[in-house]
């Protein structure tokens, strides 16, 4: 049976991105037989302009009977000042709550022809490859009572509330004692133990956990030398496991050790399989709109929901393949372009990765 995408190409250059990964996915079923539907909805900005909420009742019933769920990027300068509960952000954190998409696994990897753009010296980060899971649907950014109150002597407070149930930690720290499992057996989890209630009892969950995993070797690292190590010897760390707000900004960190935020995909899933795939960054609405845009992030989210979502291993491989291909030939698009490569404007990167497929078959 077709397996059913939903495409959600977001704000900004959300909207350029997807349609090259739309080409990709075109192509795959074309020429390799992938079975899949897509349809596509409205989220961010552009469902605010068309029905005054960032988060339609329609997309949300198209995406809760997905497969996989593709998304670009939400926000831009013209919603900044709407009311918080409306802005963009609220789509893409609604998506993740209505879905409980609680596991957010964010590779960082080094593209050797990329190895120039870190910003990092060759060595330190020459086969880097590390996958951090972040904890998503839960912790700081979801926890309550939240909001800013006026105090008695007539200065306001803003206040959000960290909180972390056993059950939460426990399913997360399964996920990423999984991946490290099939990975090189290392797990790092990072928390602020020293000072938060909430992250001590995380960090004695998953060492609980860690008896079921004999073969992984677990350590634990508090956030501020976590962010210190990413930047000093990056190459010490396999499987990063940390708490929303502490994954967001690490994961962003360590997507910079690899040069372009453009090149960096990621993965939100729930407990049955069903995910949602993103590139990292967000709808860069400086370049937005001029066919500019990196759109390989957007075509590696691509790979991983193939591998995640829809058991297709082998198709994640070849469009993972066609990607170091097309750097391999030297085709770059301007946030990654050196003088020595050709520029690429965005639907042309897309063209090149459908040829590099059609190639490989
Ligand atoms: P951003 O990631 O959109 O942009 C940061 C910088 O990286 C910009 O200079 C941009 O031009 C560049 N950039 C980003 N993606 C690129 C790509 N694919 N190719 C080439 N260059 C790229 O972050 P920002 O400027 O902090 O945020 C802009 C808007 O995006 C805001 O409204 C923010 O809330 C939103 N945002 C959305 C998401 C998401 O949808 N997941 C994530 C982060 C930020």
């Amino acid at each position: 049976m077709a397996k059913r995408l939903v495409v959600l190409p977001g704000d900004g250059i959300g909207i350029e991105i997807v349609a090259e990964a739309e080409k990709v996915i075109q192509c795959l079923k074309d020429n390799y037989a992938l079975n899949i539907t897509v349809e596509s909805g409205l989220v961010g900005g552009s469902a605010y302009d068309a029905t005054g909420t960032p988060l339609p009742e329609e997309t949300l019933r198209l995406v809760k009977s997905a497969d996989a769920i593709l998304l670009g990027a939400v926000g831009g300068y013209q919603w900044e000042a709407l009311d918080i509960a409306v802005r963009p952000e609220k789509g893409l954190l609604g998506l993740r709550k209505e879905l409980e998409l609680f596991a957010n696994l964010r590779p960082a990897m080094l593209y050797e022809e990329l190895a120039h753009a870190s910003s990092l010296k060759p060595e330190l980060v020459s086969n880097l490859n590390i996958m951090i899971v972040r904890e998503l649907t839960g912790g700081i950014y979801f926890g309550q009572p939240r909001g800013i109150r006026q105090l008695d002597n007539a200065e306001r407070e803003g206040f959000n509330t960290l909180v972390y149930k056993e059950s939460e930690i426990e399913r997360i720290a399964h996920v990423a004692f999984d991946i490290a499992g099939k990975r090189n057996k290392k797990l790092c989890s990072v928390d602020k133990a020293n000072v938060l209630e909430a992250t001590e009892l995380w960090r004695e969950i998953v060492t609980d956990i860690a008896q079921s995993y004999p073969d992984v070797e677990l350590s634990h690292m508090y956030v501020d030398n976590a962010a210190m190590q990413l930047v000093r010897e990056p190459k010490q760390f396999d499987v990063i496991l940390t708490t929303n707000m502490f994954g967001d900004i690490l994961s962003d960190c360590a997507a910079m050790l690899t040069g372009s935020i453009g090149m960096l995909a990621s993965a939100s899933m729930n407990a049955n399989g069903q995910g949602m795939y993103e590139p990292i960054h967000g709808s860069a609405p400086d370049i937005a709109g001029q066919n500019k845009a990196n759109p390989l992030a957007t075509i590696l989210s691509v790979a991983m929901m193939l591998r995640y979502s829809l058991a297709e291993t082998a198709l994640a491989d070849k469009v993972e393949l066609a990607v170091k291909k097309v750097l391999a030939k030297g085709l770059r698009t301007a946030d990654i372009h050196t003088p020595d490569c050709q520029l690429l404007t965005t639907s042309e990167m897309g063209d090149a990765v459908v040829a590099a497929l059609i190639e490989i078959n």
